[in-house]
């Protein structure tokens, strides 16, 4: 078994530089799985190195420490910002490209949650690349932004006027492309945030649960200064987050919230009602 995995040495060495090259190119779609595995016709060698990973990075084995090294990076889940890290995921999946399986730039701390989305998914074109948090800067600009719709009684989105009760309301979060970037850079972020990771998924649930916990603030401060305290208010919510990171999704929350004329009016009663 050793021996076996010692001829996958060099193989792997050059897989690691080749991948490396593509994720500063962006070239991952390019890549040729074949050229990322053994010959078919070397019975089981495939498996012998995926099970080489698996075993490497059990408690106690020799690989463990780069394991744990990748899964302590960071205490939040780079991909999402919300779930901690509690795994550790392969950028490119290890089932098509299995030389990439150990190779340290390859794994990623990721939360449960994303990476029960991304699975073995790998890029068939340039859009499909995800964001790789080693080579790509995410956060120098800004892209995350959110909305309130309210929602009228033929479940269509409407403006509702200040003390009015809609019939219902909807938070979304979307990527808003800044103007600096390219279209295939935007469509990249756009399959990364909708279709690799859901985000929106999470960031809604993660709103949901969070503006329960701000009403009883929202209520002193309407009844001391009225809707424009309460989106000032939000407003300086939003600057709090936005040192730590633009991107977050409270920043988009707050501050769309704080551009909403029926949340800020008592509006916010009925949200966080739920
Ligand atoms: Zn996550």
């Amino acid at each position: 078994m050793l021996t076996l995995l010692n001829s996958y040495e060099l193989p792997v060495l050059i897989a690691a530089g080749v991948y490396e090259k593509a994720c500063r190119r962006l070239t991952l779609h390019q890549l040729d799985p074949a050229k990322f595995s053994p010959d078919p016709s070397k019975d089981g060698h495939k498996d012998a190195l995926i099970a080489m990973y698996d075993q490497r990075m059990q408690i106690g084995r020799p690989g463990r420490p780069v394991y744990e090294e990748a899964r302590n990076r960071k205490g939040k889940c780079p991909i999402c910002g919300v779930g901690r890290v509690r795994q550790v995921d392969h950028h490119l999946p290890k089932s098509i490209y299995p030389y990439l399986a150990a190779v340290p730039i390859n794994l990623l701390p990721i939360c449960g949650d994303c990476n029960r989305e991304k699975l073995d998914k790998a890029p068939t074109c340039y859009a499909e690349q995800a964001l790789h948090p080693y080579f790509d800067d995410i956060d120098s600009d800004r892209w995350l932004r959110a909305r309130l719709l309210t929602i009228n009684g033929d479940g269509k989105p409407y403006e509702a006027k200040p003390s009015e009760r809609p019939k219902g309301w909807r938070i979304e979060f979307f990527v808003d492309p800044p103007s600096s970037w390219d279209a295939n850079h935007a469509e990249r972020v756009e399959h990364h945030f909708s279709e690799t990771y859901k985000l929106s998924d999470i960031y809604e649930n993660q709103a949901a649960d969070d503006i329960p916990g701000l009403e009883l603030s929202f209520e002193e401060v309407f009844e001391a200064g009225g809707a424009s305290d309460v989106s000032a208010y939000l407003e300086g919510l939003a600057r709090t987050r936005a040192h730590a990171n633009k991107n977050s999704w409270m920043v988009a929350l707050y501050e769309a919230l704080a551009d909403h004329v029926w949340f800020c009016s008592g509006g916010f009663r009925q949200v966080a009602a739920g």
